[in-house]
């Protein structure tokens, strides 16, 4: 096996209790395959914890455990199981869910999401990209997928100086799954739709948010227009804008499937349907706001925060007094604290005020792990316009 020796600055940044373990701070290398496990050591050569090695990243340790235990095939299946109890215990409602996410369940770098009988996999870094058809094997072994399907068309694997590919790996690939979130069916198309098919990290969020959506609603970056749905089973009118064609079209296909005639689904930039819909004086009852990452970087910061300020704003001037904003970032970069900021600013500048009715994360099968900062990231405060 072989080991890295961490640099005094090391030492101290790995007692914090931080997964990760950044090439500057090793002070040696002694035979690490890329993507080997290997063992992180003092200067004395006293053993500290097993993991990943990776030869390409900033990244270039991340932890599997402090023990000296043997890592096999019945390890990670033993990781695969506890991960599997926790999202029995937090998945309500659905049958579509992340099964495993990376570090916070002590498997860095690797994602498996679940619909229904349906896996898809993504490694995204050299260590679970080497472990593949163990992965592979334990998942057929506990789950017996239908199918199981590799989506590593990933821009972080570039990272990792790894290519962009998918593949199935078991099964057949169906053309979309179709699954269940709360009252509502939507169909995820797990070879070609965005992350994994769907945005599951919004579950929770999407089955709270129709509690408090009412009378007209304008649902900003629908994708396959779940928070819509859900809004349109009480509301009398829901609009939904994205981009991407395929999204709308999926927005439509889930109206349908659901029997929701008052959700209709429209292909516009929501920048200009925002700033069209203030010129013309429109209002809404209930406003979605859940934009792509605009801060992918820390440099990015300062113009995401423009971009937030922009369609925040904006959405406040177009509620009606009552009406209820569920805004959302799943920018790392911007912290909850500065997106609160942000949107202090804006009901400033609307001159109207707002109490917070609910302030969340990401759904509880993307556990954030106390120590790994990174590991959250989906901030959603649900923001009501005081009449
Ligand atoms: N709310 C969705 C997830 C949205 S993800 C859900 O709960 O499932 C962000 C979406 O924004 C993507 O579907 C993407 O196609 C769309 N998008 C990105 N930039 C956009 C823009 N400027 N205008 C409209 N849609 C955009």
């Amino acid at each position: 096996m072989g080991s890295l020796i961490l640099t005094p600055k090391g030492l101290a940044w790995f007692r914090k209790g931080h997964p990760w373990i950044y090439r500057t701070d090793l002070e040696k290398i002694k035979d690490a395959a890329p993507g080997s496990i290997v063992s992180l050591e003092t200067k004395n050569g006293i053993f500290l914890a097993q993991g990943f090695y990776s030869d390409h990243s900033k990244i270039a340790f991340r932890i599997i455990s402090r023990s000296r235990d043997a890592i096999n095939a019945q390890f990670w299946e033993k990781r695969v199981l506890g991960a599997f109890r926790y999202r029995q215990e937090v998945v309500q409602q659905t049958n579509a869910y992340r099964l495993i996410y990376g570090e916070s369940d002590g498997i860095p770098s690797l994602v498996v999401d679940r619909y229904a009988d349906h896996f898809v996999l993504q490694t995204l870094a050299q260590g679970t990209e080497n472990l593949l058809p163990v992965f592979t094997e334990v998942i057929l072994k506990v789950f017996q997928p239908a199918s199981l399907i590799l989506r590593n068309d990933v821009m972080v694997r570039d990272l990792e100086g790894l290519p962009r590919e998918k593949r199935i790996l078991f099964g057949e690939c169906p053309k979309d799954v179709q699954v269940f979130e709360g009252e509502i069916h939507y169909r995820a198309d797990l070879w070609t739709g965005q992350k994994t098919g769907a945005y599951l990290d919004q579950r929770e969020n999407r089955l709270l948010g129709a509690r408090f959506l009412r009378g007209t609603i304008l649902d900003a970056f629908c994708y396959q227009g779940l928070f819509g749905l859900h809004g349109a089973r009480r509301a009398s009118r829901v609009i939904g804008i994205d981009s991407s064609q395929e999204a709308v079209d999926q927005g439509k296909a889930n109206a349908t499937l659901n029997g929701l005639s008052n959700a209709e689904f429209f292909r516009e930039n929501v920048f200009d349907f925002l700033k069209g819909a203030v010129e013309e004086k429109r209002h809404f009852d209930g406003i979605i706001l859940d934009p792509p990452p605009f801060a992918k970087s820390k440099e990015n910061v300062a113009g995401a925060t423009r971009g937030y300020k922009e369609l925040n704003l904006r959405a406040m001037r177009l509620l009606n007094p009552g009406g209820v904003l569920v805004t959302s970032s799943c920018s790392y970069n911007l912290s909850e604290s500065k997106f609160l900021e942000v949107l202090r600013d804006c009901a400033k500048d609307s001159g109207s005020a707002f109490r917070i009715i609910e302030r969340r994360g990401q759904s509880a099968d993307h556990p954030v792990l106390l120590s790994f900062p990174e590991s959250f990231y989906l901030k959603c405060l649900f923001l009501q316009k005081i009449e």
